[in-house]
């Protein structure tokens, strides 16, 4: 095993290679099967960010040969016309993934509308069931972020010679789309899993017992490099933007939940901010529409889906 430092976990690499295989998968489908695997995105309202993530999602989908509905609804829209439209896809053979865009508006109860999407077609995995499937280890559809990060371990894993079994994680953030499902994951993977909080106490010393180090706080360069301990796994989830004054003009930049520079030089590998985590998700978002159109037309899962 390398004791070098340092070594930089390459999301964006990883993802692209991932969309590649994905759409390898999509074509042979379609030869053998005579069917498209189709993910249908919804979006309420007008917010700037969730606009780009669509576009995005739309993009990427169409790209590996996939089809790609994309619905628009004004804010004005009632939470009962909301799921009557979930009502129509989860009916719909032809859709295989249907994801509503969160965050929605403030008179719709998200809580609702993802239980309203039938489990089977929940490619964000966020609907109890799967994540009860995901608790009690049953087969199910897994949140697409925790899942990429999964991947960049596996893999890290991997490049390192190393193993999960027996080593202590630390996820940071409880949440139900990243902290949560992560510790189920890492659980899996025969980890001794720790999740930390806002109320945690001494944070800093449960992070440096850390042999994994899961960052999904929400706030820019939390982790502090001494909360790193010597050799450690770090995957920072966080996606936040920051002012900043630079030479070039620019007023803006993303930076993750870990302090990068500082963190780097005491962990093995570590994700950066962009081009880490990031990428992975949609690429799982793909990776789980194929997965669901298999369940719904009862055929295997390609090898690594
Ligand atoms: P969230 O729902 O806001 O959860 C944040 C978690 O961090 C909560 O559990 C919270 O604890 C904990 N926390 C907040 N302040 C803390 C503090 N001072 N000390 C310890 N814990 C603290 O966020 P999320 O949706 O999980 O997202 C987390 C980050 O990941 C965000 O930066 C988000 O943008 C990013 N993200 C990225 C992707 C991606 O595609 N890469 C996807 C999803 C999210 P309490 O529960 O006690 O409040």
């Amino acid at each position: 095993m390398t004791t070098s430092r340092g070594n930089i976990i390459d999301g964006a690499g990883y993802a692209a290679a991932l969309r590649e295989r994905l759409k390898s998968h999509v074509a042979d489908l379609k030869a053998a099967h005579g069917l498209t695997p189709c993910l249908v995105v919804v979006i309420v309202g007008e917010d700037p960010a969730s606009q780009v993530y669509v576009k995005s999602k739309g993009e990427q989908t169409t790209a590996i040969g996939m089809e790609s509905r994309t619905i628009r609804l004004p804010d004005t829209t009632s939470e009962a016309e909301l799921l009557s439209l979930i009502a129509e896809l989860n009916a719909e053979r032809a859709v295989n993934g249907i994801l509503v865009q969160l965050p929605l508006p403030p008179h719709m109860s998200s809580l609702k509308v993802i239980d309203a999407i039938h489990p089977d077609k929940d490619v964000d995995g966020f609907h109890i069931a799967n994540a009860g499937r995901l608790a009690v280890g049953l087969p199910g559809i897994v949140p697409c972020t925790p899942l990429g990060s999964l991947m960049l371990l596996k893999d890290a894993m991997r490049t390192y010679d190393d193993s999960f079994a027996g080593k202590h994680a630390v996820i940071l953030g409880r949440s139900n789309i990243v902290g949560k499902p992560m510790a189920q994951l890492l659980l899996q993977q025969d980890c001794t899993v720790t999740i930390a909080h806002s109320k945690t106490r001494d944070l800093p010393a449960v992070c440096r017992e850390a042999d994994i180090l899961v960052a999904a706080v929400g706030r820019p360069k939390f982790v502090q490099g001494d909360w790193v301990k010597d050799g450690a796994y770090v995957i920072d989830v966080g996606i936040n933007r920051i002012e900043v004054d630079g030479p070039d003009g620019k007023k803006n930049k993303l930076v993750g939940d870990v302090d990068f520079d500082a963190a780097r030089g005491r962990a093995l590998a570590i994700t950066p901010v962009p081009k880490g985590v990031g990428p992975m998700t949609i690429a799982c978002l793909l990776n789980n529409t194929i997965k669901a159109f298999c369940l719904q037309n009862g055929l295997p899962a390609p090898e690594g889906v």
